[in-house]
């Protein structure tokens, strides 16, 4: 069982795939007890979370500029890559 801390950079490299519930066990429960201890990255998820949110419903996100909301696909279609 792994017990080794997640850190910031590693969560927003596995982001997409908790989003997509595609992580095995053990790092699902590392990812979510960061989250538990770090209110940036709980903020940060909860931003992704909308911006596909946002996306599938095709509603317009009023925090969210198109401007932004193009950035933030972007940024997600190159994690998705990577
Ligand atoms: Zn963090």
């Amino acid at each position: 069982m792994a017990t080794a801390e997640m850190t910031c950079q590693e969560l927003v490299e596995l982001v997409t795939d908790y989003l997509d519930r595609a992580l095995d066990a053990p790092t699902l429960a590392r990812l979510e007890a960061h989250l538990a201890d770090c209110p940036h990255c709980e903020r940060y998820v909860a931003q992704i979370r909308l911006t596909i949110g946002a996306l599938g419903t095709l509603e317009s996100e009023p925090e969210l500029t198109p401007e932004a909301r193009q950035r933030a696909v972007a940024q997600f279609r190159a994690w998705k890559r990577g």
